[in-house]
């Protein structure tokens, strides 16, 4: 087959694949957002369908063909992305075989309820041989797939490609060596911001209309995008022009619509800012879960969070909510909203202790794969380590190995994104202040679309064109790291705790 050919028929299917895709998300959304109760049933057996329909297609003679005659780079970005990224994805369908990705499917929702149970009675044992079969099953998708180094590294490479699970290793390892005696300093420190003031009471109507100005600030387009209420807030990305996030609203805790909305903001821009022209294709797709989250978090806490952004927005805050903050200085306000303290619950942790719950779970996940601790084991270790990374002890599994909903969905290899994330922010952010010299005062003054042009630049619209790894180092000019991440946030909690 000629080069040409096999290209225009691998762009036709991977076109469609991704229609396919993006039908799957607004599906998605609806039953998270408005589908009756009743319609669930017939949910299951559309989305099934369009699975189907997804890996049928996507498994196919006609691309395994077309990619077989583009087995030679042909220097074109576009055309060598598309490939390299389809050829992954098709040697990961055709490598695990139809049978173990059923078994899989009707395992994680048995295992989903069976998780559900296990949480509200507090009672592991309940959850324990799904989770067995679970992990089993999964390191057979392991097997089949194939790693260089462990079985991890295979489940790991679905969500971070190209990541190792001995660089995450590493990069754990340092940061863990930076937080824990940070954890500490914090606990016996003599000053602490009061955290209460965000405990008021703040009228949702109000909540509502601050979260639609900040998002518009941040220059979410509502024109290819909307806003709406669910229980677990997310992002949906059909499309660049068909953007949906979500937010939920608790009038007694400012911070969950605040700043859970600038979170999937930061998401949403992301996936507003892809190409258009190579919508459908891994060109206008995000690079991996670990860059998609670094962007929801710079914009959420490494800008959120930070005293320049509310030099522009205390002031209308305060006029929002006059009752709970007549009496609450800016700069009290900064602190509240950068507390830290050790908690058991990992999405309500701050930016400090968060990546130690992330170590916590990838250790164990890690062990679980390498045979080195049984399923069984699990409650105990993770108390264990949850008491020495963050210094408190669950008291229950509910608050402790029960409380994610991850490994009921045999999504292991999922959580290291999280942190990653973390660190792909705080690096990307050091890099667009070197860039922008007054990024900080931009900021302050209201600018916010400064900082988006530059993401946009750097990252958005390059959509897979190079690999997380790579993008870090064209970006920042060095591999991930963990400094970045360490200087903001020593810098930031330093003055609210009257550490030097
Ligand atoms: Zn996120």
């Amino acid at each position: 087959m000629l080069v040409k050919r096999a290209m225009d028929i691998l762009l036709d299917e991977i076109r469609d694949i991704g229609r396919l895709r993006s039908i799957q998300e607004l599906l998605d959304w609806d039953q998270q957002v408005c589908m009756p109760p009743k319609g669930v049933h017939a949910r299951a057996e559309q989305v099934g369908l369009l699975a189907g329909l997804v890996h049928d297609r996507l498994t196919s003679k006609r691309v395994g063909d077309a990619l077989a005659a583009l087995d030679a780079p042909t220097g074109d970005p576009v055309v060598d992305t598309n490939v390299r990224e389809t050829r992954r994805a098709y040697e990961r369908a055709v490598k695990v075989p139809g049978d173990l990705v059923r078994q899989l499917a009707q395992t994680s929702t048995r295992a989903h309820e069976a998780w559900e149970r296990a949480r509200r009675e507090d009672e592991f044992a309940t959850f324990a041989p799904f989770l067995e079969r679970l992990v089993d099953l999964r390191r057979r998708v392991a097997e089949c797939i194939g790693y260089d180094g462990e079985p991890y590294d295979a489940l790991l490479d679905e969500y971070e490609p190209g990541m190792s699970t001995a660089q995450v290793a590493e990069l754990f390892a340092a940061l863990r060596r930076g937080l824990v005696p940070l954890v500490q300093a914090i606990a016996g420190a003599a000053r602490r911001p009061d955290a209460s003031i965000l405990r008021r009471r703040y009228p949702i109507d109000a909540q509502r209309e601050l979260v639609l100005a900040i998002s518009r600030a941040m220059g979410f387009d509502f024109e290819a995008g909307r806003l709406d209420v669910s229980t677990h807030p997310f992002t949906s990305g059909a499309c660049p022009g068909d953007v949906r996030f979500t937010t939920r609203y608790d009038e007694r805790f400012l911070p969950s619509a605040l700043f859970g909305a600038m979170h999937e903001v930061g998401h949403g821009l992301y996936q507003q800012g892809l190409s258009t022209e190579h919508m459908f294709t891994p060109m206008g797709e995000a690079v991996s879960l670990g860059i998609h989250e670094s962007q929801s978090r710079l914009w959420e806490n490494v800008v959120g969070r930070s005293a320049a952004f509310w030099r522009h927005w205390y002031a209308g805050v305060r006029n929002r909510f006059p009752e709970a903050l007549k009496d609450v200085e800016p700069q009290e306000f900064v602190g509240a909203v950068n507390a830290v303290s050790a908690s058991f619950i990992r999405v309500e942790a701050d930016e400090v202790t968060y990546n130690l719950h992330i170590i916590l779970r990838f250790e164990l996940e890690r062990e679980i794969f390498q045979g080195r601790l049984a399923v069984s084991d699990v409650p105990q270790a993770w108390n264990a380590k949850c008491t020495e990374l963050l210094g408190i002890t669950p008291p229950d599994d509910r608050r402790g190995c029960l409380q994610d909903i991850h490994w009921s969905m045999g999504a292991f290899g999922y959580f290291p994104t999280y942190a990653l994330g973390n660190l792909y922010a705080a690096q990307f952010h050091a890099a667009a202040r070197q860039a922008i010299s007054d990024l900080d005062d931009r900021i302050a003054a209201g600018d916010l679309g400064t900082l988006l042009s530059w993401l946009r630049a750097n990252i958005h619209r390059h959509g897979q064109r190079f690999r997380a790894s790579e993008l870090v180092e064209n970006v920042t000019g060095r591999p991930l790291g963990v400094a970045s991440f360490l200087d903001y946030v020593r810098d930031k909690v330093a003055p609210f705790y009257g550490l030097d």
